[in-house]
């Protein structure tokens, strides 16, 4: 699965590369294997139902927070408008103005140019899974319950998520919540 993976989206050389280097993400293991399910087009978003041959209707096709495209994995966390004005808040935070891969498998290779230290990496990496995992959540939510996709309350989330995973799994990590949900910039510069 990987190496169609790979051959399709011509990401980081080969299959280990990417495991490695999925499995390297401060992250809880639910978390990665979500990922790796994104990047193998294992989540049930509407292109990968429509290849597993379950039908649709038209409104049912278009992605639930834009309303005005297919939903893909690539549609839904790079370039749908809505989940776009998250990631601009994300990049803001860091202070980049770099534009936003508009392909998941270009995401994965996407480093924020402020950012230099290997330690900043990581703690980007695991806001920006954070902030797919985040994303998905929020989408069930509004497909499952109905529920407004609410920005604020995104980026809250994405500010808890990823402020637990870097607090249990770097070692190095000692930014105070309270500065993370306030700051996260001056957090991922910190380390
Ligand atoms: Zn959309």
């Amino acid at each position: 699965m990987a190496y169609r993976v790979l051959q399709s989206e011509n990401l980081i050389g080969e299959e280990n590369s990417v495991f490695k280097w999925l499995w390297s993400i401060k992250a809880p293991p639910k978390a990665l294997i979500f990922l790796w399910r994104v990047i193998n087009g294992g989540i049930p978003t509407v292109d990968n139902l429509l290849k597993r041959n379950i039908t649709l209707s038209d409104q049912q096709s278009l992605c639930v927070l834009c309303k005005s495209d297919r939903e893909s994995a690539s549609h839904l966390f790079c370039s749908c408008p809505v989940v776009h004005k998250v990631w601009k808040i994300c990049l803001g935070w860091i202070n980049c103005p770099s534009p936003i891969p508009q392909q998941v498998g270009q995401f994965l290779n996407f480093v924020p140019a402020p950012l230099t230290r290997s330690s900043q990496i990581d703690a980007w990496r695991s806001l920006w899974l954070a902030t797919i995992r985040t994303v998905w959540l929020h989408r069930n939510k509004v497909i499952f319950q109905g529920a407004p996709f609410n920005q604020d309350q995104v980026t809250k989330d994405i500010l808890c998520t990823s402020w637990q995973w870097l607090d249990s799994f770097t070692n190095h990590f000692k930014v105070p919540f309270s500065l993370w949900i306030t700051n996260p910039g001056l957090g991922v510069m910190m380390q």
